[in-house]
């Protein structure tokens, strides 16, 4: 059932009429508003702001999706550099994530590279003196190589980066182990993806049990002296629990790793880390062309159909 209604979502994600439709309609604006900031970089920094007046860090992602040319592409990149600028000039840590293939690097590795670079240093070069991170999501696993390879590159430089891994994935154990050696930052998430067996593990239960293992290791004393910033990325309150044990049990400070959730899944939970004194991260979209990725959210749990139903009958 859960499988079945995921695959309908994401089927609906891809389709350009109903993206045309649906995001042209005014009665599906509640439906944008749950899961995105707003259609532009200033609607984005302005909710980060109201975040962070309850405590609630956020990191920027313009949603630039199915990228499959270079004008959209170009467009990706100034709204990614824009948002950096308005963070830093409202005085709000800049924090953006940026997907590889978004910047060009399916089309192009080079010019995703190119476009990784000049994203990063405006990143490092924009106004004000807060922490800073371009946080480079994981997209499926023919890009995972070359992904890390530009972590690996642009970290060597100096540059301010973390890099997301996927606990479905067999071999991340080994390249989350290198990641903590270099005392590098990363985000842990389950992996939105599915491969065969020989590359991933399959079954919720295997991959949550990794993902259990995993995070141990990040938060490892041997993780904290190495300077490791880990980044423990889910909506499972159990794992979270799983995490401030294992922190607490390892000697880590509460402001030494840090939580994320996605903007408009589960905010009880968010406010209730971030009450707790936890550093609490909402991944925060902002543009236009919000519905392929609010329609995956939604197909992330059954539950939510009463919302779609809701949303497409205007209510
Ligand atoms: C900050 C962040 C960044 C991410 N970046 C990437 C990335 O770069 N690459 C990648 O492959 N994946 C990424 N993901 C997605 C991730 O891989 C998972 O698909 C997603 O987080 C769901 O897994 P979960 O660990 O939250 O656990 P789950 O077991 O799926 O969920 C835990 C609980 O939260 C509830 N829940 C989860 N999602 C929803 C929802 N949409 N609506 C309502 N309830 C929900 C579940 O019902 C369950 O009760 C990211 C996730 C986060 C939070």
């Amino acid at each position: 059932m859960r499988r079945a209604w995921q695959a309908g979502m994401i089927a609906l994600a891809r389709s350009p009429r109903a993206k045309r439709w649906i995001q042209s309609g005014r009665a599906t604006s509640g439906l944008a508003s749950r899961y995105v900031a707003g259609p532009d970089a200033e609607a984005g920094v302005a909710l980060a702001a109201a975040l962070l007046a309850r405590g609630i860090r956020s990191s920027l992602f313009y949603l630039g999706e199915y990228v499959d040319s270079p004008v959209l592409v170009a467009e990706n990149v100034a709204a990614k550099r824009e948002v950096a600028d308005l963070l830093g000039r409202a005085g709000i840590e800049i924090h953006v994530s940026v997907d590889p293939t978004q910047i060009g690097h399916s089309l192009d590795p080079a010019l995703g590279r190119r476009n990784a670079l000049a994203i990063a240093g405006a990143i490092a070069d924009a106004p004000g003196d807060g922490q800073r991170l371009m946080m480079i999501d994981m997209e499926d696993r023919s890009f995972v190589d070359a992904t890390i390879a530009l972590h690996d590159e642009l970290r060597g430089d100096g540059l301010p980066i973390g890099i997301t891994l996927q606990a479905y994935l067999r071999r991340t154990e080994a390249d989350l182990a290198a990641r903590i050696r270099q005392g590098a930052t990363v985000r842990l998430v389950k992996g939105a993806f599915a491969a065969g067996a020989d590359a991933a593990f399959t079954t919720q239960a295997e991959i949550k049990a990794n993902h259990r293992r995993l995070i141990g290791l990040m938060l490892s004393r041997a993780a904290r002296d190495a300077g490791f910033r880990p980044v423990i990325a889910t909506h499972d309150d159990r794992l979270q629990d799983h995490a401030i044990a294992q922190a607490e049990a390892a000697g880590w400070g509460k402001d030494e790793y840090e939580f994320e959730m996605l903007y408009g899944v589960r905010g009880a939970l968010a406010e209730q880390r971030a009450r707790e004194g936890h550093r609490m991260r909402l991944y925060l979209p902002f543009g236009r062309d919000w519905w392929p990725y609010a329609v995956r959210r939604i197909g992330e749990n059954p539950r939510n159909a009463w919302l779609l139903a809701r949303s497409l009958a205007g209510g």
